[in-house]
């Protein structure tokens, strides 16, 4: 699975990390870090943290659709 943040829409409200902490960290107070591809092992969280976000800034994709997921945030960050 990838995992792209809009980092534009995050709001650093922290929900990722308490849901998925080996995928999500704050680096400092309010900057957000993560595995762009975590391990398969880690799934499950990961799409729990992507419910859990109040600005839905988390977007998942299967490795097939990176690019489109990509594509996807580059876009809106126009
Ligand atoms: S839960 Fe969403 S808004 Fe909060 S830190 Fe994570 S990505 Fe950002």
């Amino acid at each position: 699975m990838r995992v792209v943040v809009d980092l534009n829409r995050c709001q650093s409200y922290g929900q990722c990390v308490f849901a998925a902490p080996e995928v999500f960290r704050f680096q400092g107070a309010e900057s957000l870090e993560y595995d762009h591809v975590p391990d398969a092992g880690s799934d499950q969280a990961v799409e729990r943290a992507a419910l859990a976000c109040p600005a839905q800034a988390i977007l998942l994709g299967r490795s097939a659709e990176a690019g489109v997921v990509s594509q996807a945030v580059a876009a809106e960050m126009r």
